[in-house]
């Protein structure tokens, strides 16, 4: 469905009904697949034969609510996690394995960050963590011989901070190794890392692509462009035989375009099993068809509440890449010329207790750990999800006590804006 545009991508792209067939994606609840004969199944085993046989793997709800993704991504195939987490484990382990070396922005999500740094570390697989502000000096400095991929978020969860895609890909091209962008804030609806040079893109479906709270899941899209042949000391689980599948080279057998999550599905996720339920696949696709009349809307009460807060006396500063001034305003006209996303973060000059009593003041907004769905939400950082650390860490960390992280919904903003002057009127 190449010819149609975005929005018309979000609403038709990954499934097109046959002759009488349902019109909505039909959800496949079935474990198992059934066959005549063992010599079909055998084919699918032996990767001979496109099919199904085992939903640990692939189920087809699924493969349609992917396929729609990754044509939105503008990519060559996808697959569907049962995480954000999931999804960027995988798409980091299709490549690394014990002794790799991986280049990260420092900039990114605390589970992502943990996932890497904590629970990867364990595997055998090291870590560089860079500034998302590293010049190209800085991010060659980073790498060694064993590197095996660059990553990166698109508008960091929680930062804010908006990443440099073309520069981070032409680094890490130049090395030989992919460049994974987790776009899980701006969605493919306000940036399309691909077209600037991203290899892999990751996503928690969880948050906007989802959009009502409703199914934690994840989404991986490979390009298709990366030439793992060209690199192949570097990946050799996608470019020598894998004798769990009678010796199959997926860079040989699946071409550019297929070998990636290829490998991914018949071997991370046969082992792994990762899968996402085809009734979260199911309702991640009913986001998915409004996400394009969505994302605009959460961007305009994201603009309109961080331009209110920017003005009042109890903020100190308020970070939102849609704002002039912000750090980060230019590379988003860039990377992000419709807006970035509705997510908003602010100190208030009160500190801890100025962020509490503000909170507990809103009316409308909910306290959730939660971001990026149809509902307000906000976030203190010092009391909630880095309540362990003492003010003077969180101030090294960047996250000082009177941080609040707010997640712009879709209602009225004029609502958003009141609620807020009345809870910061009471601090
Ligand atoms: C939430 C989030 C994740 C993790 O996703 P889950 O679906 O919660 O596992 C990864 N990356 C980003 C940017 C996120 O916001």
């Amino acid at each position: 469905m190449g010819e149609y545009r975005i929005n018309t991508q979000c609403v038709q792209a990954g499934y097109t009904p046959e002759n009488g067939g349902p019109r909505q994606i039909p959800i496949i609840q079935s474990t198992t697949f059934k066959y005549a004969t063992s010599e079909d199944m055998g084919k699918l085993f032996d990767l001979e034969a496109e099919g199904y046989f085992y939903s640990r793997l692939q189920n087809p709800t699924n493969d349609h609510v992917a396929a729609k993704i990754a044509k939105l991504e503008g990519g060559a195939a996808g697959m569907l996690t049962s995480s954000g987490q999931a999804a960027n484990f995988f798409a980091l382990f299709n490549i690394c394995e014990c002794g790799s070396h991986i280049v990260a922005s420092s900039s990114i999500y605390g589970g992502t960050f943990n996932l890497i740094s904590v629970t990867m570390a364990k595997m055998g697989i090291e870590v560089t963590f860079v500034s998302p502000d590293s010049t190209e000096e800085e991010l060659h400095a980073a790498f060694r011989e064993n590197t095996r991929a660059v990553f990166g978020e698109t508008i960091a969860n929680p930062a804010l901070t908006v990443l440099d895609i073309e520069k981070f890909a032409k680094v890490a091209h130049e090395h030989g190794v992919p460049l994974i962008v987790d776009n899980t804030f701006p969605t493919p609806v306000n940036c399309r890392p691909i077209e600037w040079g991203a290899d892999i893109v990751t996503h928690s479906t969880t948050k906007y692509m989802d959009g009502h709270g409703a199914a934690v899941g994840g989404a991986i899209v490979d390009s298709g462009r990366f030439d793992w042949m060209a690199y192949a000391d570097k990946f050799p689980g996608l470019c020598t035989p894998d004798e769990s599948y009678h010796g199959i080279i997926y860079a040989e057998r699946f071409g550019r375009e297929g070998a990636f999550i290829t490998k991914c599905t018949s071997q991370l996720m046969r082992d792994l099993g990762c899968v996402q339920s085809p009734q979260s696949a199911f309702m991640l696709n009913l986001g998915l068809e409004s996400l394009h009349v969505r994302m605009p809307r959460h961007v305009e009460n994201g603009q309109a509440v961080a331009e209110f807060l920017q003005k009042q006396p109890q903020v100190s500063y308020v970070n939102y890449s849609g704002l002039p001034g912000d750090k980060y305003y230019e590379i988003a006209k860039k990377y992000l010329p419709n807006g970035g996303c509705g997510v908003v973060s602010f100190e208030l000059k009160g500190g801890r207790g100025a962020a509490e009593t503000f909170m507990k003041n809103l009316k409308l907004a909910a306290i959730e750990t939660h971001v990026a769905d149809a509902r307000t939400c906000c976030l203190n950082p010092a009391t909630s999800t880095h309540r362990q650390m003492n003010d003077e860490q969180l101030e090294a960390a960047g996250i000082p006590a009177g941080l609040v992280r707010m997640s712009c919904g879709l209602e009225d903003k004029e609502d958003l804006v009141e609620d807020l002057a009345q809870a910061l009127a009471a601090i």
